[in-house]
């Protein structure tokens, strides 16, 4: 399909006389038939990156690449949007409510004065491939969820792009069917080998689909690696927080091990630079609470449960150490336990992580 370059890019806005480095100077390679996620906070850029690999802004500085050809250079938007091969899929997938399914899949083809038959013949197509034959003469409001976001996604699909350029795609869906969205978005990229760029806040939305993923903060990216890595290997205690649910906890280094009031963490493998105070990161999930040693798992010390709750099919359990009741750390549990009970945390040892105290 498509491998995107991008090179020295930078996107300066003018605030009357304060200047926004939206993207600053990024350089990456997307390679073709690749779904790349990109990972950051709110207001860091995301949306103008994604704005200047469609060519709906241009360039203060830096080139992008579609397949060698310049597409846009240094102030200049040198192929237009439409000339791109792009389909975008943003926040809101709103259909005309006015149209039918057909008429709204259909009508990007009627824009571009695709003849009737051949728009015809590739409505039918594209709606065998999202399951949507049955419904092409309903209106919107006589879909279900499901259907509607599936008829979004033909619309964006049926003058067979290249590249798909998706910004926070999921973020104004129901939760349920956030998850089916985010399957057949990742089935449809996978099927049809488009280079995707998908830009978002929730990592939910990058594990799902990205094979690679940047994390960009104030419009660098900060880390690049597989969704995998940057969420096993944070290269900083920012993006681990981004990247998912994880307690941040200062620790004392002593001899190589990482002490939080009565609990101890041996850091035996781990490259210590000397340090004498640390944060520690363990997410949730990498913990346990129990009165016996479990097998992969290493004995922290006695913590005592200060608070229970339930959500998303799991328990959260606020934890704190017996002689500090000021330390909070969140374990998942499966089960329930009584508010007030002492018990041992247990941590899963290759899953610490060790940031500098900043
Ligand atoms: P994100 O999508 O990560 O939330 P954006 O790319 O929308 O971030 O914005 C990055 C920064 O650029 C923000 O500070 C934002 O206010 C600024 N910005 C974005 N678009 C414009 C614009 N058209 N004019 C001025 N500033 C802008
Ligand atoms: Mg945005």
């Amino acid at each position: 399909m498509t491998t995107i370059r991008v090179e020295n890019l930078s996107k300066i806005f003018k605030k009357g006389k304060t200047e926004v480095k939206a993207v600053d100077n990024v350089s990456i390679t997307i390679d073709s038939g690749m779904a790349f996620g990109v990972l950051g906070p709110s207001g860091h850029g995301k949306t103008t990156f994604l704005r200047l690999i469609a060519g709906l802004e241009e360039p203060t500085s830096g080139y992008i690449y579609f397949d060698n050809e310049a597409v846009s250079s240094p102030r200049r938007v040198v192929m237009s949007p439409e000339k791109r091969g792009i389909a975008m899929v943003f926040q809101n997938w709103a259909l005309y409510p006015n149209m039918t399914v057909f008429d709204n899949i259909a009508f990007p083809l009627k824009l571009a004065k695709v003849p009737k038959d051949k728009i015809e013949n590739k409505v039918k197509e594209v709606s065998e491939e999202l399951g949507l034959s049955g419904v092409l003469n309903r209106y919107p409001k006589e879909l279900s969820g499901g259907q509607m976001q599936r008829t979004a996604i033909a619309r964006a699909l049926v003058k067979d792009p290249k590249v798909l350029l998706l910004d926070e795609p999921f973020s104004n869906l129901d939760a349920q069917i956030r998850e089916s969205a985010r399957a057949l978005v990742r089935k449809i990229q996978r099927e049809r080998k488009l280079t995707t760029l998908i830009v978002s806040h929730d990592p939910a939305d990058i594990f799902a689909i990205a094979n690679k993923a940047g994390v960009i903060v104030n419009g660098k990216f900060a880390q690049i690696g597989t969704p995998t890595e940057i969420y096993e290997y944070p290269a900083t205690d920012l993006i681990a927080r981004l990247t998912g649910e994880i307690n941040l906890i200062q620790a004392k280094i002593i001899e190589n091990n990482a002490i939080i009031a009565n609990l101890k963490v041996p850091l035996n493998n781990m490259e210590l630079k000397g340090q004498s105070n640390i944060v520690i990161g363990l997410r949730p999930d990498d913990l346990t609470l129990s009165d016996t040693l479990l097998d992969k798992y290493i004995d922290m010390g006695i913590v005592k449960v200060k608070l229970v709750s339930y959500g998303a099919g799991i328990f959260k359990i606020v934890v704190s150490p017996i002689t500090d009741e000021n330390i909070d750390i969140i374990v998942d549990a499966e089960e329930p336990l009584e508010t007030g009970i002492e018990t041992h945390l247990l941590a899963k040892p290759n899953k610490v992580k060790i940031f500098d105290l900043n």
